[in-house]
């Protein structure tokens, strides 16, 4: 691929804007602050327009086709959302103003920290962290406090099963912990007799992630929360997955203590290079006043018919966790989703979700081995390999590419052997769901006939095979001059 940049495109003299003459009286700038040229390329409209749509198009996303990414949740992203929260009274509001004057917006996030207590069934949200890890790292910090709090700060360990998405441990660092892993069973469950002999005064909790990152459901969570419970520990829950249950059964009936939220997972927002992400964390009684603050509260007062929205600080909160109050933008786009499914909508989402992966879980089986002979929730891992072949996992990403989708998840899991993780979402249509199917049998059959074909892939893409480590270690950027 040979891209020409804007630079090398530009011509002296050339303009895509008529600029207003200068109102300032050049003679009273200092010399030292004006330059003659700023080295800004020169170029027309249309060779504008047409290299940044180009570029667009050799993106692949949601938005251009089928994006089986598993755990990552690539869902379809209401246009509607966008229209909302392009409304000025969101778009224009600044955290600084006086809440008095944005009394709305208020009551949308209040409203927001309402649906997700009620749909997870927590005593309280807080809707501040800016991404699934950092909701993360929030409740490793409320643990922290409230341990403290009541004469526990001995314990300083935290299990992670060794399924979990790999911002478990490095956040369990971070938030001053050791991590203890606990392995995974034959049928993808997390090991009760490993919990078991961790258990001990020095256990602080558990990060776990159910349905779990192999798209299983934890079958034993009952005999896990009361295991750790039973010693002291909390149950942290990584909200990331909880798209495979709204509606069906909430993570706070199931004893857990703590967990994060991923809007842009669950709640349909923009993710990946159209972000930013949202995590608000939702937690327990026991563990709600140690929440960041501020977090939206309806006061006793009123004007007129209208309550009035204040923020305030939960009673022993942590503090912020960022500068403001969170992705503002994206509180909209999930309360506008929310609103457009209602509870309803929201469990059929989620029911859907798990019938489209069970369809290709099945569909897929002849080609590819399934490690866990079970019913998947929202996503599944298979053995990327095709039966009988020696390509990888890797080779079967990339000519995916070649028949037009976006690859599923590779090498992830690390408990599954060349695993590829299959996460279709309640949006995609059978039709589209075949056409994978088809994709994916032709790469097994092309495997067996001619391996050596796919091992160069993809063959129809703007570049080959990159070097992903170099791609994201020297990332450039900006355009070379
Ligand atoms: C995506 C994901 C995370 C991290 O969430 P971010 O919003 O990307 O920071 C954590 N755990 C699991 C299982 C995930 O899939």
């Amino acid at each position: 691929m040979d891209e020409p940049t804007l630079y090398k495109l530009s011509a002296d003299g050339r303009s895509s804007v008529a600029l207003p003459e200068c109102d300032v009286d050049e003679s009273k700038i200092p010399s030292r602050l004006m330059r003659d040229a700023i080295g800004l390329p020169e170029l027309s409209e249309p060779q504008v327009v047409r290299h940044y749509l180009r570029l667009s198009q050799l993106n692949y996303g949601v938005d251009t086709g089928f994006y089986p990414l598993g755990s990552c949740t690539m869902k379809y992203n209401p246009k509607a959302s966008e229209i909302w929260a392009r409304l000025p009274g969101f778009s224009q509001v600044h955290p600084l103003q006086d809440p008095e004057s944005v009394q709305g917006a208020l009551e949308l996030m209040f409203d927001l920290q309402e649906q997700l207590q009620e749909i997870a069934g927590f005593a309280r949200v807080a809707l501040q962290p800016a991404a699934g890890a950092q909701g993360e790292l929030t409740a490793l910090l409320m643990i922290r406090a409230y341990n403290r709090w009541r004469g526990e700060g001995q314990r300083d360990t935290i299990l992670v099963p060794d399924s979990a998405h790999g911002t478990n441990p490095a956040s369990v660092t971070m938030g001053g912990y050791t991590v203890v892993e606990v392995p995974s069973n034959k049928t993808g469950d997390v090991d009760l007799e490993a919990v078991k002999a961790a258990c001990n005064d020095r256990l602080a909790g558990i990060m776990l992630t159910n349905p779990n990152t192999l798209g299983l459901f934890e079958e034993r969570i009952g005999e896990l929360v009361e295991l750790v419970h039973g010693c002291g520990g909390l149950v942290y829950g990584d909200g990331a997955n909880l798209n495979a249950l709204t509606g069906v059964t909430r993570p706070g009936d199931l004893g857990i203590d703590l967990m994060h939220f991923n809007l842009h997972k669950t709640f349909a927002t923009p993710h990946g290079g159209g972000g930013p992400g949202s995590g608000p964390v939702g937690a327990a009684p026991a563990l709600a006043p140690f929440l960041p603050g501020p977090v939206v509260e309806r006061s006793q007062v009123a004007l007129g018919e209208h309550p009035v929205y204040v923020l305030t600080s939960p009673e022993q909160s942590i503090g912020r966790m960022v500068a403001f109050h969170g992705n503002f933008g994206m509180f909209v786009r999930a309360w506008a989703y929310l609103r457009l499914l209602g509870a309803e909508g929201l469990r059929e989402a989620a029911m859907h979700a798990v019938l489209n992966a069970n369809y290709l879980r099945v569909q897929l089986a002849e080609d590819y081995n399934m490690p866990f002979d079970r019913t998947c929730m929202h996503e599944f891992v298979c053995e990327g390999a095709p039966k009988g072949t020696s390509i990888r996992a890797l080779d079967v990403s990339k000519r995916l590419m070649d028949y037009g989708f976006h690859p599923p998840t590779n090498y992830f899991p690390l408990t599954v052997k060349e695993a590829l993780m299959i996460e279709p979402t309640e949006t995609e249509d059978k039709e589209t769901l075949d056409a994978f199917v088809r994709a994916m049998r032709n790469i097994a059959a092309e495997a067996r006939a001619d391996p050596h074909a796919l091992r160069d892939a993809p063959h129809r893409t703007p570049v080959g095979r990159l070097d992903e480590v170099k791609a994201a270690r020297d990332l450039i950027v900006s355009e070379e001059t």
